[in-house]
């Protein structure tokens, strides 16, 4: 079955989105989320100029063949740009294997282990009583576990906190375009990235009490996650994680920015609160230290940045080895497809935790039409043959692509730190 186009789509309903579309010669269509965030465009020419002429002509059977063609052969190993191309690929191969077997995709991956993926959504307010709104908000939607972001006394706007007072689930608009969100997407429509502001030892300070307000107004049962966003030292991580313990948050996520594997050891002495890390993470190497060293339980790579569902499966098995769960990132930035994806992977395999989800807006999705539905706090696949996702190519076109940027942080004396 011989692939005889593949075709880059990029297009911006609601925000930006890069889809790779493969086709063979008996007409199946695949589909590939390649989705790398304010670096769109990098994907969209490594995609167009060095991965779609190797593809004509290739059998779009061969699966795990095309993946270690493109990673091998690049030589160039790893890396987000290079890893979401062949995600994309990777993706639209098992689609379309799927489609010509006749069978949801979950059905190739083994069947399913359950009967959806357990989700958490993103609750936020500046202060405590846009906070409690937004929670309630969600539980009415049907979530069952809830991450919580707060802003922070003497900063301006902060990362994972929706830029609407009024903001809550529910009252949806573009990614960008309007200050009515229902969730924070921090991609802006720019020509240059926004700047924030960055205090770690007022975050410190106030976080705590952040915690012990929800657990007494929701109680002890809700699941309750928080995301430092990359921004503390080890020793300040452990601080964090030690001072969350009495309100058992089910994980906190990205204390470190990680890059050196081995300060996490310094987390894990001094406290017992889950670790996930792992969402700019990109292949099975980057995990090797965290994993043999026990040093997080869940792992944050989504399909779309960790070489498609062949690579994510093996690093999902390479986690079960330490009794270590799936947490896939789950933002707005990661498109239906890459959500689909992670939704046939998630009912798949045996060793799931949980899915993050923010509902896409309505432009994404009469664009994309993804088959996969949200009921009562779990995304369940569809049971159409395939990923069960329906890219509209000509209500694409009326979505251009806009320039958008991830913001960057400075601490108050103006020094860069991590975003
Ligand atoms: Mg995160």
């Amino acid at each position: 079955m011989r692939i005889t186009s593949a075709d880059v789509l990029v297009a911006s309903p609601g925000r930006n989105f890069v889809t790779l579309r493969i086709t063979t010669e008996d007409g199946v269509v695949g589909l590939g989320d390649a989705t790398l965030n304010g670096r769109e465009l990098a994907v969209a020419a490594y995609l167009s100029e060095h991965v779609v002429p190797l593809l004509i002509g290739r059998d779009a059977h061969r699966i795990e063949d095309t993946w270690q063609y493109l990673y091998r052969g690049a030589y160039w190993r790893r890396g987000p740009v290079t890893m979401a191309s062949i995600a994309a690929v990777d993706t639209a191969l098992w689609d379309i294997k799927a489609k010509v077997a006749g069978l949801p995709l979950y059905q190739l991956l083994g069947g399913r282990s359950r009967t959806g993926c357990l989700t958490y959504g993103h609750a936020s307010g500046a202060e405590l009583p846009e906070l409690f709104d937004s929670v309630r908000a969600h539980l009415e939607q049907g979530y069952r576990a809830i991450r919580i972001q707060t802003g922070v006394p003497g900063l301006g706007s902060v990362y994972g906190v929706a830029s609407s007072p009024n903001a809550v689930a529910g009252a949806d608009a573009g990614a960008g375009g309007s200050t009515a969100r229902y969730d924070h997407e921090p991609a802006r429509r720019s020509a240059v990235p926004v700047e924030e502001q960055w205090d770690t030892r007022a975050y410190l300070r106030h976080i705590p009490g952040v915690f012990e307000a929800v657990r007494n107004e929701f109680g002890p049962e809700l699941p309750l996650l928080h995301d430092a966003h990359h921004r503390l030292t080890p020793i300040q991580a452990a601080k964090l994680g030690k001072s969350l313990e009495p309100y058992d948050l089910f994980w906190l996520e990205d204390v470190t920015p990680a890059e050196n594997q081995a300060v996490l050891r310094r987390v894990r002495e001094h406290t017992t609160t889950p670790l996930a890390i792992g969402e700019v993470f990109n292949t099975i190497w980057d995990y090797r230290e965290l994993f043999e060293e026990q040093l997080i339980d869940y792992v944050r790579s989504p399909v779309t940045h960790a070489g498609g569902i062949t690579g994510l499966r093996r690093i999902f098995d390479y986690a079960a080895v330490y009794q270590i769960k799936s947490g896939v990132h789950g933002p707005t930035d990661v498109s239906p497809v890459g959500l689909a994806a992670a939704i046939h992977l998630g009912v798949a395999i045996p060793n799931f935790g949980i899915q993050e989800y923010m509902k896409h807006s309505p432009e994404t999705d009469e664009v994309f039409r993804p088959g996969y539905r949200f009921e009562d706090g779990l995304l369940v696949p569809g049971e159409e043959p395939g990923l069960g996702v329906d890219y509209d190519e000509v209500l694409a076109e009326s979505f251009p692509y806009q320039a958008a940027y991830l913001p960057v942080n400075r601490l108050l004396d103006g020094s860069m730190h991590d975003w």
